[in-house]
């Protein structure tokens, strides 16, 4: 039997074969390989797309939250407050500017962070000042984010968008990205807007912040070969601007055919023994992940799996559980609580816009076939 895998970069591709494969040729005929013409007009267009002044591109997604958390002086002796249920990348990026991760519990439905726990966390903390507050729009769930601006500018705190899993999702009419200080996106190949490589973007209306952020980008020079501050090496390439270039052009008929096969699953793939992801109020999701909950998680996985369907646990573990990481955090107020309980329920289905009809129905039915009991 043929499985259906749980992600599919590759399929991607080849729905825009012909016209990425001239691009890229284009770019390898050129002779040009690094900061061209292709990341520059790459930049504009998703500044344009967005509705934000500046992109400054970098070679990944973590590297995009070290250059904002750099251009904002954050280092040893601060603190940045994130979620522990997120892609590990958005904690290591503060650990690698020096600064201390201090990780906040999620809404436990929603899955993004919890303003409450936020507001306790600000008033309760007693460590280094904490500096930035970095919210995940994870699964392509926009966050709280009006709340969380208002606690953070109450307290002081800059807000970052990590939007690694949100291009194009809406938060009461406004592009993710755009409603922070600045934010980070990732082109990872799975992400809803994918590379075939790495490549990931800082964006902001900011024209100070864009300013640094272009600075140490590449070794602090505005002219070549002089720093004028101390930098790092961190750009997206040639090849890969020419085909973000073409996949931006689709990403909104992309992110709504995410949906359309969102509203299928909950619409056709009902059963009483899980639930499934509720978006929240004034928000549009992009469905970069569809993540149900079940409390027999492990035999729903197993079930899925013999129905020939993939899928995937994003997270199996929280971050500050993880040996590279639990020494160097510290924990909000609310003791993580949602958090921990979540890892056990969830699961990935697989959502990509190249899911064809006929896997679409053997997914639901394969949901609604499901027994809680092992097989
Ligand atoms: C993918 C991802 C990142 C990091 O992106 P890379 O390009 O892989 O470095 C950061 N945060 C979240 C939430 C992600 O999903």
């Amino acid at each position: 039997m043929r499985m259906i895998p749980s992600a599919n970069p590759g399929a991607n591709y080849l729905a825009y074969k012909t016209e990425i494969d001239a691009a890229v040729m284009k770019v390898l005929e050129s002779g040009w390989y690094v900061m061209g013409e292709e990341v520059e007009q790459f930049e504009k267009d998703f500044a344009l797309y967005l509705g934000v002044k500046h992109c400054v591109s970098t070679g990944t997604g973590t590297d995009a939250l070290i250059l904002i958390l750099r251009a904002l002086g954050i280092g040893p002796g601060d603190a940045v407050v994130t979620v522990s249920h997120t892609a590990v990348a958005t904690v290591s990026a503060i650990d690698l500017v020096g600064a201390r991760p201090l990780l906040v519990d999620v809404d436990s439905i929603f899955f993004t962070m919890s303003p409450k726990d936020l507001e306790k966390t600000f008033a309760n903390w007693r460590g280094d000042p904490i500096k930035a507050v970095i919210p995940v729009h994870l699964y392509g769930q926009p966050a709280d984010m009006n709340k969380i601006v208002d606690i953070s500018r109450r307290f002081g705190a800059a807000v970052v968008e990590d939007c690694a899993q949100a291009h194009g999702a809406l938060y009461q009419g406004k592009r993710v990205g755009t409603i922070g200080d600045a934010a980070a996106f990732s082109f990872y190949p799975t992400k809803n807007l994918g590379a075939l490589g790495d490549g990931g973007a800082v964006v902001t209306s900011d024209p100070v912040l864009a300013e640094r952020c272009k600075l140490i980008k590449q070794y602090g020079w505005k002219r070549r070969y002089i720093s004028e501050i101390s930098g790092m090496n961190t750009r997206l390439d040639e090849v890969q601007a020419a085909i973000l270039r073409i996949k931006l052009k689709y990403l909104d008929d992309q992110n709504k055919r995410r949906r359309e096969i969102a509203k299928k699953y909950c619409e056709y793939g009902v059963n009483s023994h899980l639930n499934h992801p509720a978006p929240a109020p004034g928000t549009e999701h992009v469905y970069h992940q569809y993540v149900v909950q079940s409390e027999y998680r492990d035999w729903l996985e197993q079930h899925l799996q013999a129905c020939g369907v993939g899928t995937a646990i994003l997270y199996p573990v929280p971050v500050h559980r993880q040996d590279g990481y639990a020494h160097k955090v510290s924990i909000g107020a609310g003791r993580l609580k949602a958090t921990e309980d979540i890892c056990s329920r969830i699961l990935s289905l697989p959502i990509y816009p190249e899911l064809t009809e006929p896997e679409i129905r053997i997914i639901t039915t394969a949901l609604m076939s499901f027994k809680s009991k092992k097989l």
